[in-house]
């Protein structure tokens, strides 16, 4: 816990990360490796975010995100957990038609490199939470309300539910997509509210899945299925992505289990033999945000709650964590030269680095949601022979790939699998 006076402030801290979901996790370590001294608020026990009730989803972790994680010690705590995604098959609905992506086209230094790895949340959370518990320079202080933010020189104030304040020269936001403090440094967000709900479930089945992540576009939205780690007792198993109507989705949740995998079936066919959900189902609302400024006086936002996109490529928390690498960076390299490393000089270099990379993967999400998720005759066929004409295009397919790794643009040294 942080160090608290009797007037009920805080020892001041080098950095603040509100949030310690996967993303201000994640940062919180990344700083601490870079020799600050952190302070890691969020309302829920870190404890309570591992559970597996908390939450249900399993995450595509990109190639260069996986050299982050392996960089901050995450990796080999979630390793068991992680399985390699070889190849990807997208098709429209029931058309034969295919875009086959296979890891073994990659080539060059990518060679025989997976796409990424298909990872529980839960695992993640579990990890997180054991290093940032043990890391001697993180200051756990959880569960506490993030409340108030108060811009400062040389440092930003930060007021708690119970009343104390916390002080650092910088104060980041990691709080979400409904990110309060946000709304506090006074940054607007552009955002809406997606006509779709994703229901998320894992499934058991007697097939393998030989490392195939399955995306099938259907006129509800996109349905995923990609492949996990077998359970202890040899289950094959995958996770379920399943984008439907928003009015659909509280009744597909009460189906009975029986019910349920039989409209998975009905989507996915029997490529795996009989599908049976293992375990709980789970609804996320789905919303596209993005907040006009990433920074302000000691204040940077990250994650979902800088940006909020649509999970119909897997990407979101990839790009919290280019942002974690790059904001990491910059830092590091401030205070490494005995510069102020909250100023916004620093802060805006940030910005300039992350902005046009989140610009551009939310406006190629969101307008690749609204050509599939409809079932417009003349649309369908025109994406069906787009979809064609770049399966024939290995140029084309080989740069799709290497930005679906994450391994595009200038990278920030822990994702190129360096030290900070
Ligand atoms: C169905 C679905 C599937 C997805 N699949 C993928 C995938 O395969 N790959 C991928 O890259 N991304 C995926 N994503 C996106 C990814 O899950 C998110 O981008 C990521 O979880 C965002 O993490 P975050 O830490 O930024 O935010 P959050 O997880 O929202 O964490 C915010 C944290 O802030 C805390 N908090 C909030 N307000 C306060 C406050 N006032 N005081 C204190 N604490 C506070 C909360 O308790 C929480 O712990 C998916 C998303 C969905 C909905």
């Amino acid at each position: 816990m942080a160090a608290r006076g009797s007037n009920g402030r805080s020892d001041p801290a080098d950095a603040i990360v509100v949030g310690g979901g996967m993303v201000g996790g994640t940062l919180a370590l990344a700083l601490a490796a870079g020799g600050l001294a952190v302070i890691l608020v969020d309302r829920t026990p870190l404890p309570a975010m591992a559970a597996a009730a908390y939450d249900g989803r399993a995450s595509a972790v990109a190639y260069a995100s996986q050299r982050l994680l392996a960089q901050i010690g995450l990796w080999r705590e979630v390793e068991h957990a992680a399985e390699p995604i070889l190849d990807i098959r997208v098709s429209d609905g029931a058309s034969s038609l295919f875009l086959h992506y296979d890891h073994r086209e990659l080539g060059g230094t990518l060679e025989g490199a997976p796409f990424g790895w298909i990872v529980e949340n839960g695992a993640i959370r579990r990890g997180l939470a054991a290093l940032l518990e043990a890391a001697p320079n993180v200051q756990v202080v959880a569960p506490a309300r993030a409340e108030r933010l108060e811009p400062g020189d040389p440092v930003a104030e930060l007021a708690l539910g119970d009343g104390a304040v916390l002080a650092a020269p910088l104060i980041v936001a990691a709080d979400g997509t409904e990110s309060l403090l946000r709304g506090q440094a006074r940054i607007a967000a552009a955002q809406w509210r997606y006509p779709q709900d994703g229901i998320v479930c894992t499934i058991g089945h007697d097939e393998p899945h030989d490392g195939i992540a399955h995306e099938r576009f259907l006129a509800a939205g996109p349905f995923a299925v990609l492949p996990m780690t077998d359970a202890p007792d040899g289950t094959h198993r995958s996770s379920i992505v399943w984008t439907e109507r928003a009015p659909y989705t509280p009744a597909m949740m009460k189906l009975s289990d029986a019910a349920f995998g039989a409209e998975m079936q009905r989507r996915f066919g029997d490529w795996y033999g009989a599908l049976r959900v293992l375990g709980g189902r789970w609804r996320y609302p789905l919303r596209m945000l993005h907040a006009e400024r990433y920074v302000g006086p000691r204040f940077a936002l990250v994650g979902d709650a800088a940006h909020t996109i649509h999970p119909i490529a897997g990407q979101g928390l990839n790009l919290g964590l280019r942002d974690v690498a790059a904001l990491a960076e910059v830092i590091v390299d401030d205070r490494r030269l005995g510069l102020d490393h909250g100023s916004l000089a620093t802060l805006e270099r940030y910005e300039r680095w992350r902005r046009p990379d989140n610009a551009t993967l939310m406006a190629v999400t969101d307008g690749l949601n609204r050509l599939f998720s409809n079932d417009v005759g003349p649309v369908r066929l025109a994406r069906d022979l787009g979809l064609a004409a770049v399966d024939r295009m290995p140029g084309l397919k080989r740069l799709f790939m290497q930005h679906a790794m994450g391994t595009v643009g200038t990278l920030p040294r822990l994702l190129r699998g360096e030290a900070l």
